[in-house]
């Protein structure tokens, strides 16, 4: 689904890893007179009169804004940090049922050298791509199964690159660094016939990367000689360090219910919210996850478009 520059299926990299381009975002709004408060999190959405009047921090600090644009999710945004008593009661029921569970997880391998790849021809250039693991459309649906019945699947889908090959910053001379996407990873894992968010801990985390390996060494028998180090995310600790509620990658889930008209919720699908002055524009919003930052560009037209009628406001690209 990928388009780079025209290329259609093509897959971007950012030099140094993903982060380079939050970076790159923060140096270009910073240029053009933004100021960016770090590790600042925001305990609350001030509102008054049904009007957003700014943010207080978790810290104490406040600032005053006549418009605030929040790029957490909408359920964080709405069920965390803004007073209830300002929302209309079918909003924050709406909110409430907007489905938002994590179901992927991510392994990040240090490798010592590349792996081998025994049913590949010799340096095939698909090695240097985004490879996929599964066996079969039936494989997927018992994976699947798994997650329904809050099971990390016993044979994950994996989707696995060598990024190092197209950016050799990322990893030592010689040796290599693998991400790898896993499906399916329950938040809500079920212990003892008890599902709940914080099940989980060293012990299943080290079980799943074995899992994943294992699928793995269909592809790569050798891999696990190859493993100098694996770093695993799974939903809960996208939660805790990225605030992602329930671990959901994209925001919210981009099921059908959730899509076009009804992104975030019905009737408030145009990146406005029932509090005058506070937008939404991450991915909660339409259309959704994805490094595309398409939420993001409209919700600052619709901001430009409703706030000063149409007239360019300073510091923003048009
Ligand atoms: C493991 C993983 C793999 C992915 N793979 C791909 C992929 O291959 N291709 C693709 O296109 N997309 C992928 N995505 C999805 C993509 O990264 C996201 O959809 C995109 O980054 C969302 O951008 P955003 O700005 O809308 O929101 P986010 O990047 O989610 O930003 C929300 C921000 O709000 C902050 N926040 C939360 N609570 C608070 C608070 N109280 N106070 C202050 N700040 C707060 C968070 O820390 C975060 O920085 C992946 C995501 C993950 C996690």
């Amino acid at each position: 689904m990928g388009d780079i520059d025209g290329g259609i299926g093509a897959w971007g990299f950012a030099r140094g890893g993903m982060g380079a381009m939050s970076n790159a975002m923060a140096a270009a709004f910073e240029d053009h007179g933004g100021t960016i408060h770090k590790s600042a999190g925001v305990e609350e959405i001030l509102t008054k009169n049904g009007r957003v009047t700014g943010v207080a921090l978790e810290d104490g600090k406040e600032f005053r804004a006549p418009i605030v644009a929040s790029n957490m999710d909408v359920k964080r945004t709405f069920l965390k940090h803004v007073d209830q008593n300002a929302l209309p009661d079918d909003f924050t029921r709406a909110v409430t049922n907007f489905k938002i569970r994590g179901s992927s997880a991510k392994l990040n391998i240090a490798l010592d050298r590349m792996p081998a790849f025994p049913a590949a021809p010799a340096h095939a250039s698909f090695l240097r791509g985004d490879m996929h693991v599964s066996e079969s459309l039936a494989g997927l649906e018992r994976a699947y199964d798994d997650w329904k019945a809050g099971r990390w699947s016993e044979k994950p889908y994996i989707d696995m690159l060598i990024a190092s090959q197209i950016d050799p910053t990322v990893a030592p001379k010689g040796a290599h660094m693998m991400t790898v996407f896993v499906q399916y990873a329950p938040y809500d894992l079920e212990v003892d016939g008890v599902r709940s968010g914080q099940n989980r801990g060293e012990t299943q985390r080290n079980a799943m990367a074995e899992t994943v390996l294992n699928q793995m060494s269909v592809a790569c028998p050798d891999i696990r000689e190859r493993v100098v180090h694996v770093e695993v995310r799974s939903p809960l600790e996208l939660k805790r360090e990225v605030g992602l509620t329930e671990g959901n990658i994209f925001q919210g889930e981009l099921t059908f219910d959730q899509l076009f008209f009804n992104r975030s919720v019905p009737g408030y699908a145009q990146y406005e919210t029932p509090i005058k002055g506070l937008y939404m524009c991450g991915s909660s919003a339409h259309p959704g996850g994805g490094v595309m930052a398409a939420p993001g560009a409209n919700a600052a037209r619709t901001i430009l478009q409703r706030e000063t009628c149409g007239k360019r406001m300073t510091g923003y690209a048009a």
